[in-house]
Parts: C-alpha cells; sequence; structure tokens
C-alpha cells in the first residue's frame, strides 16, 4: 500500500508547474520545458489546439447565422463583454461569459477574461511595444509607487530573445521612449498616414507618428517556419485564430513548441485552487486544483510554479493560498498583496475628416495601424499631471454603399461603392498611477462554482488621469487642426477602468521586501520558489502595451530559476 501510494504522489511530481497557458504562461512553458524540465501547465479553461479548435477561421460573413452580429438575447446576458470591440458572432467561443464566473464590482471594471488554453493571446490586438528607462525609472522621478529593480539593460536582451522568435514587425524609429527591437518588415502607411506623419513632423520637434510595431510575421524567418508558422495574409478576423499562425498566439507557437520538447504535460479544464505551502519545509510544494468538469480536488507537485493566470486571477489565487506561515496570502506579509493596481486609461477618441488625396485610396486589409508615441512629460515634467499618454491613429477612406435596388442592381451597387473623403481617427493609451486604493481582494462571503471566494475589484480613475484625458483631447484637437483636418469630433466615453484589458500590479516588483511582493526575478521575496511573470508583477504601468514586457520578464525569470535550480542542485 505505502509503495503504491509513494507511486501516486511520483505520478503527480513535475519539475515545475505554470498556471495559465496565456501569453505569459506559454512562454514559461516554452522555456522551462526547453531546459528539459518536466513541466505541467495547469489551464483552468478548454484545451484549444491550434488550427483544429478555431471553428469560425474560415468562415465567411453569410456563412455566420447573425453574418457576424451577435443576437440581442446573448448583448443582454453580457453586458460587460459586449463592450469589447473583439467580441462577435466569430469570437464568443473565446469569451468568458458574464455570468460564468462571478466577480464582485466594487466600483465598475469591466473584467474581459479568455479562459481557454491560449487565454487571451486568441484574442489580443498583437500592439507590441518595448517599455524604455523612462518608464523603469518612473516611478523614482516621479515619486509614485516603489522603484523598479531593474532597468531597461536588465531586461533588453530579452525582449531581443522573445521578439525573434515570436515575430513582431515594425520599423527601427530611434526613439528614446520607444526603443527599437527586432524587428520583421513593417507594414505600410497609406497615404492619408503619411501625410498625417509629415504634418506632425513639420509642426513638432517632441512628436512622431509611426507604423504600429505588432506580432505579425511580415516575412517569416528559419525559427518561424520551424515553428509551422507562415506569413500573416492580412485576413484581419485573428481573433478567431489564425491557421497560418500569422500572428503570434500561444497556441500556434510557444506551447506545440513546448511539446515537441517530449517535457510537456498539458492539463486543460483545471481550475488552480491555491499553491501549498508546506510550512516545515519553508517552500511551496505544489498547487491545489480543481477538475472543472468533475469537481474532483487533486493536487500537484513541482520543485518551482510560476504563477501566470493574468494579472487579476493571479492575485486572486496567492490571496487564496493560506498557511500558517502566510494566512494573508503566499508571500503576503506586508500585506500588500492586491493593492497598487494599474491599468490603462483608454477614454478618449478624437475623429475627423480629411479631404486630400481624393484621387487615392486603400488596397486590401492591413492588421495594425500608425502609432504616436508617448511625448508628454518624457524627459522632464512638464504638465500638470504626471505621466504621459500614447496614441493609435488610422486613416480610412469612407466608402458610402448605395444599398437601394434589388437583385442584379443591388449587387453592382454593393460591389462598387462611391468614395467619400478620409476618415481620421484616434485613440489615447494614458499610463496611470498605481495606488493603494486601487486594490482587489478576496470577497470572502460569495463563492464561485468552484467554491472559491470570489474577486472583489475596487479600482477607479483619479483626478491625474480626469486632466490626462483633457490634454489627449486638447493635444489631439489641436495635432488635427494643423494637418488641415476638418469636423474634429473628441469623445471622452467615460468607460471604466477594465476595458483597456492591460490590468497590472498587485503582486508588484520591488527592492524591499517590506514595500514589494517579488523581488528583482520576479520571485516572491518570502517565498523563493514561487514566480509571478504576468501583469501581476508590474510596479508601474507605461503607456505602451504590456504583452511583449510579459514575455520578456517571464523568459528572464525562467533563465534565473533554472540557474539556481542547477546551484542548489535540486
Ligand atoms: C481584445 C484584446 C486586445 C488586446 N490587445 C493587446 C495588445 O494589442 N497588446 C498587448 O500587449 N496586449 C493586448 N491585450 C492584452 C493581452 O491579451 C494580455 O495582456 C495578455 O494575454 C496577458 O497574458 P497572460 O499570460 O498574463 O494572461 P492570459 O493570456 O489571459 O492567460 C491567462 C490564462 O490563465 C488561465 N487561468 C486563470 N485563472 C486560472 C486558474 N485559477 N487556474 C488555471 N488557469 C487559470 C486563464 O484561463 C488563461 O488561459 C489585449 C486583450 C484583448 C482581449
Amino acid at each position: 500500500m505505502a509503495n503504491l501510494a509513494i507511486d501516486a504522489v511520483k505520478d503527480m511530481t513535475y519539475d515545475a508547474i505554470v498556471i495559465g497557458s496565456g501569453i505569459s504562461g506559454g512562454w514559461a512553458a516554452k522555456e522551462l520545458t526547453g531546459h528539459g524540465l518536466k513541466t505541467l501547465v495547469l489551464e483552468r479553461g478548454k484545451d484549444v489546439k491550434h488550427i483544429k479548435d478555431y471553428p469560425t477561421t474560415t468562415k465567411n460573413p453569410w456563412e455566420f447565422e447573425h453574418r457576424g452580429q451577435l443576437p440581442l438575447e446573448v448583448k443582454n446576458q453580457n453586458p460587460i463583454i459586449s463592450k469589447c470591440y473583439a467580441f462577435y458572432e466569430g469570437t464568443e467561443q473565446f469569451f468568458v461569459k458574464d455570468a460564468e464566473h462571478p466577480y464582485v464590482q466594487e466600483k465598475p471594471f469591466d473584467w474581459i477574461r479568455g479562459y481557454q488554453v491560449g487565454g487571451k493571446s486568441l484574442l489580443w490586438a498583437r500592439q507590441t511595444q518595448r517599455w524604455s528607462d523612462f518608464d523603469f525609472e518612473g516611478p523614482a522621478r516621479d515619486g509614485f509607487a516603489v522603484d523598479w529593480p531593474i532597468r531597461y539593460a536588465d531586461i533588453a536582451p530579452w525582449y531581443s530573445y522573445v521578439e525573434k522568435f515570436a515575430g513582431i514587425s515594425g520599423n527601427r524609429d530611434g526613439i528614446p521612449q520607444l526603443p527599437d527591437g527586432e524587428f520583421l518588415p513593417p507594414h505600410e502607411m497609406n497615404c492619408a498616414e503619411t501625410f498625417f506623419q509629415k504634418q506632425v513632423a513639420q509642426k513638432y520637434k517632441d512628436r512622431q507618428v509611426i507604423m504600429g510595431r505588432a506580432a505579425h510575421i511580415t516575412k517569416p524567418q528559419p525559427i518561424h517556419l520551424e515553428q509551422g508558422r507562415a506569413q500573416c495574409q492580412h485576413r484581419t478576423i485573428c481573433e478567431r485564430g489564425c491557421p497560418f499562425g500569422g500572428y503570434f498566439s500561444s497556441n500556434a507557437s510557444t506551447i506545440p513548441w513546448a511539446a515537441r520538447t517530449g517535457n510537456l504535460t498539458l492539463r486543460a479544464d483545471s481550475v488552480v485552487h491555491s499553491i501549498i505551502y508546506d510550512d516545515e519545509k519553508g517552500k511551496a510544494t505544489g498547487v491545489r486544483v480543481i477538475d472543472a468538469n468533475t469537481k474532483e480536488v487533486m493536487e500537484f507537485y513541482a520543485k518551482i510554479i510560476f504563477v501566470n493566470a493574468a494579472a487579476l486571477n493571479t492575485n486572486l489565487i496567492l490571496l487564496n493560498s493560506t498557511s500558517k506561515r502566510f494566512p494573508n496570502g503566499l508571500g503576503n506579509d506586508n500585506e500588500l498583496m492586491g493593492k497598487y493596481v494599474g491599468f490603462h486609461n483608454y477614454r478618449a477618441r478624437v475623429s475627423a475628416e480629411y479631404d486630400g488625396h481624393l484621387d487615392s485610396t486603400t488596397d486590401g486589409r492591413r492588421p495594425n495601424s500608425p502609432y504616436i508615441p508617448r511625448f508628454r512629460n518624457v524627459h522632464k515634467q512638464e504638465t500638470d499631471f504626471l505621466r504621459g499618454y500614447a496614441a493609435g491613429f488610422n486613416a480610412n477612406r469612407k466608402s458610402i454603399t448605395n444599398q437601394d435596388g434589388l437583385g442584379e442592381s443591388l449587387k453592382n451597387s454593393l460591389l462598387n461603392p462611391s468614395l467619400g473623403g478620409w476618415s481620421v481617427g484616434s485613440h489615447m493609451m494614458g499610463e496611470t498611477i498605481p495606488k493603494e486604493s486601487n486594490y482587489v481582494a478576496l470577497d470572502k462571503s460569495k463563492k464561485d462554482p468552484y467554491d472559491m471566494p470570489q474577486l472583489k475589484v475596487s479600482i477607479d480613475y483619479d483626478e491625474n488621469d480626469e486632466k490626462m484625458t483633457k490634454d489627449y483631447i486638447e493635444q489631439m484637437t489641436e495635432m488635427f487642426t494643423n494637418a488641415g483636418f476638418k469636423n474634429i469630433q473628441a469623445k471622452d466615453s467615460k468607460q471604466a477602468p477594465g476595458l483597456d484589458i492591460h490590468e497590472m500590479g498587485g503582486v508588484r516588483m520591488g527592492k524591499d521586501p517590506k514595500t514589494s511582493l517579488l523581488n528583482k526575478w520576479n520571485q516572491l521575496h518570502e517565498c523563493k520558489n514561487v514566480f509571478v511573470t504576468d501583469g501581476a508583477s508590474m510596479t508601474s504601468t507605461s503607456t505602451q502595451n504590456p504583452s511583449l514586457t510579459y514575455m520578456a520578464f517571464t523568459a528572464r525569470a525562467v533563465d534565473y530559476a533554472v540557474k539556481e535550480m542547477k546551484k542548489m542542485n535540486l
């Protein structure tokens, strides 16, 4: 009997466990298995195999029951996710429905989630900019949060490492606050966008309009072909899953790569309840899991654990991991876990019309658009708000379709729309300041379907965000006016935090265990064999999109963890 028990534990034991299989978990899996570690990836959602499980990826609009639209009933049942632009008939299978996984909104927060193998990597918009020292030095310079324990030089080689494998397209623009990377050829701007680029360059020394940097394979390199990925076909229906692997997702890239090593065990439908801490050994020994189908509770064991459940769920799992040593959550001696959550301020948009270049139009599709890097308060404080914002920009020729007529005449008018002028648009991407009052915590009075406490979210904008929103609207209006654009319209949607889908923090990195949870290697100060490398670990939020940074931190932390394990002969 004793032998049987030992064998059973052995069967449940791995070198490493990764919680979550999204962008950061996929990278942890790839790196850990690549170093020869037997790795168990636990994913709470269903399995999604590359190509096979993309049910809508080759569907034409007329093959959808509702022509791509969602029925009103679905929208009414899902008021939160219906706000996300990427939620439609072709993608609904990849979004967590509002009623499935409840959470408590102490303040309004639109939590957009994808629970499946691949996480939100299937759904994301693939914008991938490096962060710079203007970000990593930000908290120290401007006196908020805590100082980052690293600088750009620490992470730069890891950006290069992940970019080459993931495939990032872009130009080398030479902008200090937006470091250049290892780029595949960039997407092209159209003539109206180039016009605006030139206008801005002429009128502003400190502002640039550049092509967005995006995780699309514009020219496959041998490393991409080896992954079985091919050139992006510009279908612009990426969120349905790409059978070409044209954009980076865990499903197309890191997870199959990890599987090829023979060291990966991927267990879908496995909800991680908590991390097991052994008081005597003084370390984490494994995880408690609830099987999503049978509700059976089981345990898995490993020497090291990577927590990559996406920022807020990582907070939930760690807060729920209590023991005699850690009654308030794993590694949470200073009781700061769950606090100092940040996000991106995506509230405002400015749109206009441009009546130049009427002899030209665009041809085909482009899965990317131009980008205006942060220009406020970069080198020094110059406004009445801290930090700054980046902005997206695009210009499109308006097509005016005449839907009159029947049969052939209707078809002809749909196929040959007459062209109106250009419509141009911009949206803000503002940095927010992580604050103690913006927090998540466990609501122990409310349980989810797995008997886990629900997450209580209490996150809001502040005066800094209001001033920044106003400034974005003023500056973009001025830039559009200077470019000769007409009919300029600004809108502050006042949307709740969350819809930016860039929530970060709660388990922040820092130098001092008294004021941070993780050290410079993303390792819990107080429980050294647990690493957090998703958004939860971010000390501040930058204006740049975050996911490329999660990838780089993950690869760097695995490299460190493996070296430490070797040193300790584990
Ligand atoms: C529409 C959209 C557009 C976006 N655009 C961009 C963009 O342009 N650029 C950018 O940088 N980012 C973008 N993002 C955000 C980006 O998708 C996330 O930053 C990124 O996916 C985070 O990676 P992650 O590994 O932390 O989390 P995820 O990719 O969400 O993966 C987390 C995984 O953990 C699993 N999990 C959670 N809890 C548990 C548990 N208890 N047990 C087991 N498994 C668990 C989840 O099911 C999920 O599969 C966008 C997101 C969306 C939805």
